[in-house]
């Protein structure tokens, strides 16, 4: 897509600082930078969020997280990496093309995700899985 800035980038139209790239991902440094070696993993071909990917772009994706994720261990030694992936407004998506955000932590760093347990019954569990089961086919 001629409009999307990660497509522009994938198509080398802007710049970016690459650390990785395979058939189906390009990885490249974050602009924002949350924490020094913090890394973007985005499909090449445009797919908008985690609904629109391929099997083989998903399995690649993961593959070169996980490949990318151990070589920041290497370079910088964080206390610990969040694999962060945004799907939608309501989630914080701001670029609309897939990607994945692979960030070096550390204790008190500011990044923060409020994770607010709602702690429901096992019949509500049952209930939630049923629903998505239903779909899975
Ligand atoms: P998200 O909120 O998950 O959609 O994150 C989008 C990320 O893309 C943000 O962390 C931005 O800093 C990053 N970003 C936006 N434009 C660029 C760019 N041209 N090069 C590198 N990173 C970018
Ligand atoms: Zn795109």
């Amino acid at each position: 897509m001629s409009n999307c800035v990660f497509c522009r980038i994938v198509a080398k139209e802007i710049p970016a600082t690459l650390v990785h790239e395979d058939e189906h991902t390009l990885a490249f440094m974050d602009i924002g930078q949350v924490n020094p070696g913090h890394v973007l993993v985005a499909v090449k071909h445009h797919a908008e969020n985690i609904y629109a990917l391929e099997d083989a772009q998903a399995a690649a994706v993961f593959r070169a997280a996980a490949k990318v994720a151990r070589a920041i261990r290497g370079a910088f030694e964080p206390q610990g990496l969040s694999v962060y992936q945004a799907n939608g407004a309501a989630a914080g998506q701001t670029v609309l093309h897939l990607h994945v955000h692979l960030v070096p932590r550390y204790e008190g760093d500011g990044m923060a995700l409020t994770w607010p347990v709602k702690n429901p019954p096992r019949e509500k569990l049952v209930e939630y899985a049923g629903k998505i089961k239903a779909k899975l086919g």
